[in-house]
């Protein structure tokens, strides 16, 4: 028996990336998945490649994680064809890189109302369900950026998961008394399209900073999300995991030895 088995759950931004890792593992351990973004040909890409991977099937969704009324169509969709929701892995988020001395208050708003906000939406929409079944499991992905690094570009990026993980912290408290709990994956460099357009010498770079050696897989975020989702995980609240290879660990990269 999977800990995942028959468990209800909305993987948001799960069109690719990480979020199509996260709901690849979710289905392979016997969650029924509901894969939600905002372009429905990617979302019928995503279903059939979760198909090639586990000959297992998912619904999908077209939500717009800044739109308070999306989300409340996704969550009643959801109810309506599975009557609860276990488990929200709320991935999506966007990365534009801009320096922050030609960042507008427009780039900000777009980054923190996606990350943030976005995260803040589809929580409060879960939370009357969970309460309602004393059950629920969330979990956010945020970053290492901004929570034990910085990264060039990204100040309005960082600020946003960094609230992530301040959010949690408080959410996590108010509810517990439910049995709702809500945790945090901090992602450090995992190939993904969007990742990839950042070019091979960036790509290069982050391989020798990262004591593994490589960068992660979608499916590496997936496995720690699913664990933070399970029962097994019943008493962690609050907390986040940083799955990064080790990158975040050495004092500089002289301390990283050479792979043989
Ligand atoms: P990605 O490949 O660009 O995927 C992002 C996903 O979010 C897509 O499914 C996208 O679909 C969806 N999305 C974006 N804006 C949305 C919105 N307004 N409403 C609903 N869905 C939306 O990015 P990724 O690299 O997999 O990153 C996924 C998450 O991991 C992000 O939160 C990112 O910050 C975090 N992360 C990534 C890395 C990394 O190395 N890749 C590292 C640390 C943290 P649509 O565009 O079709 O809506």
């Amino acid at each position: 028996m999977s800990s995942l088995q028959n468990k209800i759950a909305i993987v948001l931004g799960a069109s690719k990336g990480i979020g199509l890792g996260i709901a690849q593992i979710f289905a392979a351990k016997g969650a029924k998945v509901i894969i939600a973004s905002r372009d429905n040909d990617s979302l019928e890409k995503a279903k059939k490649y979760i198909f090639q991977k586990t000959a297992l099937q998912v619904d999908t969704f077209l939500a717009d994680i800044t739109d308070e009324e999306s989300i409340k169509n996704l969550i009643e969709f959801t109810m309506n064809k599975f009557g609860r929701i276990d488990i929200l892995a709320q991935n999506a988020g966007i990365f534009p890189s801009t320096p922050l001395f030609e960042m507008t208050p427009q780039d900000w708003d777009l980054v923190l109302d996606t990350n943030l906000k976005g995260t803040f939406l589809s929580v409060a929409a879960c939370i009357p369900i969970m309460r309602k079944q004393n059950y629920g499991r969330i979990v956010v992905t945020s970053s290492i950026t901004g929570v034990r690094t910085g990264n060039p570009g990204l100040a309005h990026y960082a600020a946003s998961k960094a609230g992530i993980n301040g959010f949690i912290k408080t959410a996590a408290i108010e509810l517990a008394p439910y049995n709702i709990t809500i945790n945090s994956v901090e992602p450090g460099n995992i190939l993904t399209e969007s990742l990839n357009t950042l070019g091979s010498d960036y790509i290069k770079a982050q391989e020798r900073a990262i004591p593994l050696g490589c960068l992660g897989t979608p499916e590496d975020i997936g496995y720690a999300a699913a664990y933070l989702a399970s029962d097994e995980a019943r008493y962690v609240t609050g907390q986040s995991i940083v799955v990064d290879g080790g990158q975040t660990l050495p004092e500089s990269h002289y301390d990283i030895p050479h792979r043989q």
